[in-house]
């Protein structure tokens, strides 16, 4: 099958293999079938979970496999993978040597809409910034959905539009460096650079490849399109000189190209006041960071600036975000159980002033504990490690500030709470991911605030 030319591409009477049965893959799955192909969905993971999704698939009459990928996809005429699948996977290089094109789920929804699309992405932030964006976008003008890598498919969301149009459609995506991988046509009208530090090194190859896979984003915008990146990223700072796409720089200085910002306020291109710092609802300057690129999209696509500043100053952030979960005994438990790489343990540190006892632990990704250590000469007055990486942290933090270790989180909380002090704040930042000990970074956060919950009837 050709896919070269966008606007030729015909999914009816075609082989499709689609590759992982999660959400995304169920969704393309979803999708090539109503656009009139034959579908065959494949997952070598075999867990009852994925069997019973494949089950629900047979019912819509979509055919698949589990714990193999048969020679059957080697005879598709397109192969769509999912995201968690790994680029360089036997089946893919199998398929990329038969001549069969590869897409990647986010390109393969992308073919079936022409409304426009604000995509953001970067190592961290981006949850916040696209839920923050959708609100800016929730306008009589727009109609927004949310959709990618916040736990809701493109694909679906495509799929809901094809069933039930909507003129003012407008897409605001969250986008990981590994929807980018097998793009070729997908450019967004929009796209958001928050920030580039080194995440998910276990899985690309090196900081240059998980670089070029983000930056892709903007590769293919033209004159007609916007850039919104960070000005104050060392890597960003200079990624889009010379392209051809609007590029709108954002910073915490004043230089911003739409929004500039001041020790009291956030102004405009005519220096008027967007809004006064003090009345913005999330804490940390990092968040500052989220909201002018949020702005900024916004601004692009015309909403007013008194929309985008009321937003600001509501918007009271997303669960497992630095969320405040409660105080006991004048100790502030809170749960960041989605920093899963060292810098946003850092930035959640910075965002904190009293004395902290942080919890890391989880499956390391590569990430460099010791770029925490400035921070035990200020408010970090203990750390505790639990799961897989313990023995690793404890390696990096050494003895410069009381250290830890323990089995697990419960044990974790248990231990923070015997040696917090009036005033501190017991601070869920783990710096890993979660897979050791639990399913995702949401079901650690809803345990840690569990355990704070019973150590609360205890006290
Ligand atoms: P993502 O979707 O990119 O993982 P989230 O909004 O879910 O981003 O935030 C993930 C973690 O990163 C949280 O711990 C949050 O406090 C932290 N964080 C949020 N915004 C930023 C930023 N601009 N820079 C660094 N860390 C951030």
């Amino acid at each position: 099958m050709d896919i070269s030319n966008r606007s030729d591409i015909n999914l009816m009477g075609k082989t499709v293999a689609i590759l992982g049965i999660g959400k995304s893959g169920i969704a393309a799955a979803k999708l090539g079938k109503e656009m009139g192909a034959d579908i065959f969905i494949s997952d070598l993971n075999e867990s009852s979970e994925i069997n019973a999704s494949l089950n629900a698939l047979a019912e819509l009459g979509i055919a698949g496999e589990t714990g193999i990928h048969s020679d059957r996809i080697q005879k598709s005429d397109l192969v769509v993978v999912s995201p968690g699948i790994p680029k360089h996977a036997e089946v893919l290089t199998k398929a990329k040597s038969n001549g069969i094109p590869i897409s990647g789920e986010i390109e393969f929804a992308s073919w079936f809409t022409n409304a426009p699309i604000a995509a953001v992405t970067g190592s961290n932030g981006k949850t916040t910034t696209v839920h923050l964006l959708n609100e800016m976008c929730s306008t009589d003008t727009f109609n927004s959905h949310l959709a990618g890598n916040i736990g809701f498919p493109f694909s679906e969301a495509v799929l809901q539009d094809i069933k039930k149009p909507d003129g003012n459609r407008i897409y605001i995506l969250e986008i990981s460096s590994f929807q980018m991988e097998f793009t070729h046509h997908f450019c967004p009208h929009i796209s958001v650079f928050l920030n580039i530090s080194p995440d998910h090194l276990d899985r690309h190859a090196d900081m240059d490849e998980y670089v070029s896979e983000k930056l892709k984003l903007a590769e293919r915008q033209t004159e007609k399109d916007f850039i919104v990146y960070n000005l104050d990223d060392a890597i960003l700072s200079s990624a889009f000189n010379g392209s051809t796409a609007t590029a709108c720089p954002f910073s915490l200085g004043p230089d911003g190209k739409i929004f500039g910002l001041n020790e009291s306020k956030i102004f405009d291109e005519e220096h008027a006041t967007l809004i006064d710092l003090d009345r913005i609802a999330l804490p940390g300057r990092h968040n500052l960071a989220n909201q002018l690129a949020a702005a900024s999209a916004a601004h692009l696509l015309g909403v007013d600036h008194s929309h985008i500043s009321r937003v600001m100053e509501s918007f009271a952030g997303v669960e497992h975000r630095l969320e405040a979960v409660m105080d006991i005994q004048g100790v502030t438990y809170i749960n960041d159980s989605k920093a899963t790489n060292v810098d946003a343990v850092n930035v959640a540190l910075e965002s904190l002033s009293t004395p902290t006892i942080l919890i890391l632990g989880g499956i390391d990704k590569g990430g460099d504990f010791t770029l925490l250590l400035p921070h035990t000469h200020n408010h970090l007055k203990e750390v505790i490690a639990y799961g897989q990486a313990r023995n690793q942290i404890q390696t990096a933090i050494g003895d410069a500030v009381r250290f830890t270790s323990v089995e697990n989180l419960m044990d974790a909380v248990t231990v923070s709470h015997a040696h917090a002090e009036n005033g501190y704040s017991v601070l869920l930042s783990p710096g890993c991911s979660s897979f050791d000990q639990f399913q995702n970074f949401e079901e650690r956060g809803s345990v840690f605030k569990q355990a704070v919950a019973q150590l609360a009837k205890s006290a």
